[in-house]
């Protein structure tokens, strides 16, 4: 059935942003796939990244894990919410692994699975998910096989960023494991000192630029591109779609096209989005509508029904024109774009 909008995902832009990545690291880096590899397709995500070297995947539930369905021998899945009162079955069952993070998952998987590996998250300073500095010492016992913790405002030149180092550093030099785990995309562009033995980044795999120091390295990925319903003339003095929010000062010729909220272009977009025509860029009039939008298309004389418009989704500029976060626009697009791999 022919769809009308269309999400092209670039496989080797996958490949060559966890190059970079790992380079960048100086350590091998793994690669958190959880949400459907953030909107994208986890299979086709892992598949890409097998293919590039990578052998450490994380998702953040069991049904993820088994949605994903088999690994090679040597690569290795892990679940990043651990082991809860409803898992056992499925921890049991899959060969992935669980991170745990808290008591109550410490004292579940040594009760279940005796001596079994486990990754373990250590909290120093996030206040989300795992085990207190203070409670390291029930890990005793446990057979880890990677020691996480996880930074909260890499993104930002924040204090937090060293303080959380200098306590994973203590953490590290008390707990055995065999390797250490401490840095998201964004604390992979803070530098080595941030890498120890594997890094995990999500983001910049698909094409987020957390920070400065990824621009001009990490390729973007993901390209939407709508097809046009109806090329009209918005009348001057006339307003266009819902709630009239924007009213044309002349006669203005207005490309609608077929995506909407429900396609994950939210309402944030509204007069604030663009695309491109070729090398015409046409702005979003007025609001978002569920399945539709209206581009402001003077510049492009030729374009017509039927016609193909390429959404401007470079995340950064996405981002700065909805006010959503990278993680956001990706994670949110819809069901019914035709999802091409090239
Ligand atoms: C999601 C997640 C990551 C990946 O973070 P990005 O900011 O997308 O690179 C890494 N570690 C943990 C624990 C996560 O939950």
């Amino acid at each position: 059935m022919h769809r009308p909008l269309r999400l092209t995902i670039d496989f080797s832009a996958i490949q060559s942003n966890w190059r970079w990545l790992q380079e960048r690291a100086g350590v091998p880096a793994g690669a958190a796939v959880k949400a459907d590899a953030y909107g994208l397709g986890a299979r086709a995500a892992v598949d890409a990244l097998l293919a590039a070297g990578c052998r450490t995947f994380f998702v953040s539930t069991w049904a993820e894990a088994d949605e994903l369905g088999a690994l090679p021998a040597d690569a290795s899945l892990i679940v990043l919410h651990g082991v809860g009162p409803d898992d056992v079955e499925a921890a049991l069952r899959l060969s992935a692994r669980p991170c745990l993070n808290s008591a109550e998952q410490v004292a579940r998987w040594k009760e279940i699975a005796p001596g079994r590996e486990c990754d373990v998250m250590v909290d120093t300073g996030m206040n989300r998910l795992g085990l207190r500095p203070s409670e390291i010492g029930l890990l005793n016992g446990l057979s880890i096989d990677t020691l996480h913790s996880h930074l909260a405002c890499a993104d930002e030149d924040d204090p937090l960023n060293a303080m959380q180092l200098e306590r994973f550093r203590a953490v590290v030099s008390s707990v055995p494991a065999r390797r250490y785990a401490f840095a998201n995309s964004a604390g992979i562009c803070l530098g080595r000192d941030y890498s120890f033995d594997l890094v995990r980044p999500g983001l910049s795999l698909y094409g987020g630029i957390p920070r400065p120091e990824a621009e001009d390295n990490v390729r973007q990925v993901a390209r939407l591109e709508a097809q046009v319903v109806q090329r009209r003339i918005i009348p001057a003095g006339e307003s266009c779609g819902y709630g009239a929010t924007f009213i044309a000062d002349e006669d203005t010729e207005a490309a609608i096209v077929n995506i909407g909220y429900a396609d994950g272009y939210l309402r944030g977009f509204s007069s604030r989005g663009s695309a491109f025509a070729g090398e015409f860029a046409l702005p979003v009039l007025g609001r978002v509508s569920m399945d539709l939008v209206a581009l402001g298309c003077d510049a492009a004389a030729d374009l017509r029904e039927g016609d193909w418009v390429e959404i401007d989704f470079d995340l950064p500029s996405a981002s700065r024109q909805s006010g959503l976060s990278q993680y956001e626009l990706l994670t949110t697009l819809g069901s019914r774009f035709e999802r091409r791999w090239v």
